[in-house]
Order: C-alpha cells, then structure tokens, then sequence
C-alpha cells in the first residue's frame, strides 16, 4: 500500500524543481493508507497547509486515477508529539550560561529590527524559496535544514528574512537564546578576545567570548558571512564555533553575497560546512512584486502612492528592494516639502538622477569595451584564447567586472570571451578579489574602470 503513494509522489516529481522536492515532498511521511484513509505526517503545521495548497491534489489525483476510488487524508504533525520528538526541543534547562559580560554583547534578540518580520516581507517567485525555508527553519529548528544559507546580491531582504527567522523563534520559545550577530561584530569581537588574552595573560576574555558564542546561543543567525574572506583566525575560530552548536542541535543561519563555492579565501573546509544544509537564493524580485513591496511599504508609513507612481518607481529602480525603498520615502519627503500630492511628474523630476543611474543597465561589451581600452589590448584578443600575461591580466579584470557590473552569470560571462569554462571565470574573479585586498595598485586600476563604467 506505501508504494500506492511513492508512486504517485514519484509522478508529480518531475513537475516539481528539485530543491521544492527536497524542502517540501521528502519531508511528508506516509503512516499508512487504509479503508479510504492516507494518514501523512508533517514536521510542522506550516509544512502541512504548504504541502496541502501545493502538491496534495496533484498526488491524490494520481492515486485515485489508479485505484478508481477516493480518499480521506490524515495529518499527523510531528512537532505535537511531545516531549523526546527531536523536532521540539525542551527549554534549554541546565544550559550553562556565560557569566554575562561586563557590556553586554549583542547577542540577544533585542538586536533585531522590529520591521523585519515574515509579515513585513513581501513574497514573489524570485524570493518564495527563500521565505518558505527561513520559515521551516523558524518553525522547526535544528531539524532537518542547519544551516539555512541564505544568499543574494544587495539590498535584496537577505538580512530581513534572518532577522524574520529570529522574531519567530523567539515568539515560539521566548526561554531561548537566539543571537543574532554580523560576521563583522564576529571578527573584531574576536580580534579583540585575543588581545586582552596577550595583554593580560590568563585573562578569561576568550572564555567569554566562546562562553557567548559557542555555549549560550540557541539559534545563531550570523549576517554577511563573505567577510570571513581572508581573515584565517577567524575563520578558525568559526569553524569551531560552527562544529559546537551544529553538533549539539542548535540552528545556524548565515546570510552570504555569494555562494559557498564563490566566497573568496575562505577555507574549503568551512565551505563545505555551508553547504550541509539548504542553500537558499533570494534574487532581484519581478516588477509585480517590486509594485507589491511599495505599497505595502507605502501603507506602513502612511504615505499616499497612486498605483501610476508605484508602477513609474518599480519599473525603473530593478535590481535593489533597498533603493525602491530609499526612492519611496525620499519622494514622500519631497512631496510632504512641497505641499503637493505624489505624482508620476513629481517622482520623475525627484528620481531623476537616482533613475538615470539605476536603468543603465551596463552590458558585457562596454565592460570589455572599456577593460581593452584601459590597457590597450585588443577586444579580439581580450575574448580570445591568448595566456600570456599582457592579455590575461585585462582578461581577468574584465571578467571581474563583469560579475560585479552586470548581472551575469558565470556560465553566461564565460560563454562571452569565447566560450571560456565558468571554473575560469570563477578563478578570475577570485584572482582579482584576492588582488585587489593585496595590491594597492590593481585596486586602484579597478575601481577606476569601475567607476568610468558606472557613470558614462
Ligand atoms: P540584504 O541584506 O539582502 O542586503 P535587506 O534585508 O537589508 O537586504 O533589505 C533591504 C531593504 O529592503 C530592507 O528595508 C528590507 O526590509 C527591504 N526588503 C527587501 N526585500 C523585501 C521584501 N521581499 N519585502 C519587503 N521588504 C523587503
Ligand atoms: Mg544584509
């Protein structure tokens, strides 16, 4: 009787994308199908109503197609079990607690911005991936997804979502610790352990800072993990932070600007650590839901937007929630200023230069363009197949760029200097990166053909 329904399972399969397959189906159980009855088991309540909306009538419609007969369905859900289910943790009794430190630190979760909740985030297909698995992880921590890798370029609700992850924790069990931190605060906190332990041999500041990061958290929820990028004893000292809670059960969640396989200097050791649990992409969101995000934005701040406007900012600020937001409330000013109502004429005239710069979309050829100029090599040879150093460094540099500039892939970018291999163009970029933190004088060269590029 199982197979009655790993079968039908298996046939919607192919219709679903494998990571949905992964979060979604693999997770429901099947208890037992009798006298008409399926019985299913969710983890959570939240996983139930999603599998429910989305894949119960396509499975069930295969199951009675072949059995020519209908069924009720149960849902058990795991996390009401009770005590001993892995999926509910106690309170966290007995849990050593660091002696709290003389300032306290900001690991607590006061840390998070009130705004940033899961009702505030406005869900399109280019960030329903990563909503859905920051609120599995909020509903069931530490049980399957740990870590949650949430990645994304700029401005795209990366460190909305982490904090949103925080406030439901803390709502469902008010006794934990979730901390939240930047890798940032992470590094220099760290820097700083180490040296009040030379200063003052013996001092207790590194058993502190392990008390506060290893042993007390619950849930830790670390924003911007690419700065760990060439910083080795940090990076050290993560990875053991990292092997302590993900050993003892206590969800991690980190935030990146790229992808494991893409952070720079960072140790592969650590990388692959990122990528044991689920690796999730918010990416810059459609113009509906951009349109989507102003309003709700518009209505929390009480500005009035006509729907002419919102579509006028949303179809011309693309690729940054953060920006689509700047220009809402610097319009409101504006608008408030001036005693007149937000209008399609008064966003225009405000946004001018804000939209001018946001809409030159910069392709891959003014980047080589400008790449060859800058070291006179020629465009021919900067796409084509030549390795010596004379066009390999420009090559590399402009294959840099446009990852940074364009929003191109890496596939894509090497296809485009003659069908290079992405690995290539990953390396080139690496390279660069690596450089530019080394010598001062490749830094300087970029950010000067950076910033000719940016402003034509
Ligand atoms: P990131 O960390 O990816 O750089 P943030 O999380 O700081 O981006 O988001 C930038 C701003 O845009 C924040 O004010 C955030 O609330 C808002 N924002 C981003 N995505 C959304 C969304 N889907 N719905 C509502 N607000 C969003
Ligand atoms: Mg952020």
């Amino acid at each position: 009787m199982f197979e009655l329904w790993t079968d039908a399972v298996r046939s919607i399969e192919p219709l679903v994308k494998p990571a949905h397959r992964e979060l979604w189906l693999r997770p429901i159980e099947c208890l037992g199908i009798d006298d008409g009855r399926i019985r299913l088991r969710a983890p959570n309540r939240y996983h139930k109503e999603w599998f429910e909306d989305n894949f119960l009538s396509s499975i069930l419609g295969d199951i009675q197609t072949r059995t020519q007969r209908s069924f009720t369905v149960e849902f058990e859900i795991a996390e009401d079990d009770g005590p001993g289910c892995r999926t509910k943790k106690e309170p966290t009794v007995g849990h050593p607690r660091p002696p709290s430190p003389a300032a306290p630190v900001s690991v607590r979760t006061p840390d998070l911005v009130d705004r940033y909740t899961f009702d505030k985030f406005v869900v399109g297909p280019t960030n329903q991936f990563a909503h859905a698995a920051a609120r599995m992880v909020a509903e069931t921590p530490a049980s399957r997804w740990n870590p949650l890798f949430i990645y994304g370029g700029v401005g795209l609700g990366k460190t909305h979502l982490l904090h949103a992850i925080g406030h439901e924790i803390h709502r469902q069990h008010p006794e934990w610790l979730v901390s939240f931190i930047t890798c940032e605060r992470f590094v220099t906190d760290f820097i700083g352990s180490m040296m009040h332990q030379k200063r003052s041999s013996g001092g207790s500041s590194m058993e502190e800072f392990r008390a506060r990061y290893r042993t007390a958290p619950d849930v830790l929820l670390v924003d911007d993990i690419q700065f760990l990028s060439n910083k080795d004893s940090s990076q050290d000292e993560f990875f053991h932070t990292f092997n302590v809670l993900h050993y003892a059960h206590k969800q991690i969640v980190l935030t990146s600007d790229k992808l494991p396989a893409e952070l720079p200097g960072v140790e592969d050791r650590l990388r692959s650590r990122f990528t044991w649990g689920l690796i999730a992409e918010v990416e810059t969101p459609d113009l509906e839901t951009r349109v989507a995000i102003l309003k709700r934005k518009s209505e929390s701040e009480g500005v009035d937007l006509p729907d002419e406007v919102a579509l006028y900012l949303a179809a011309h600020i693309k690729t940054n929630v953060r920006e689509l937001e700047g220009a809402l409330l610097r319009l409101a000013a504006r608008a408030s200023f001036q005693g007149q109502p937000i209008s399609v004429e008064l966003a225009r005239d405000a946004l001018a230069k804000l939209i001018a710069s946001a809409s030159t979309g910069l392709t891959i050829e003014a980047v080589q363009r400008e790449v060859a100029a800058y070291f006179d090599v020629k465009l021919h040879d900067l796409k084509g197949p030549k390795r010596h150093r004379a066009v390999a460094h420009p090559r590399m540099v402009a294959m840099y760029l446009a990852r940074k500039l364009t929003k191109m892939s890496y596939p894509e970018i090497g296809s485009r200097f003659g069908g290079k291999d992405h690995s290539t163009v990953i390396s080139a970029v690496r390279k660069i990166e690596r450089l530019c933190t080394e010598d001062p004088s490749v830094r300087s060269v970029v950010s000067t053909l950076e910033s000719h590029l940016r402003q034509p």
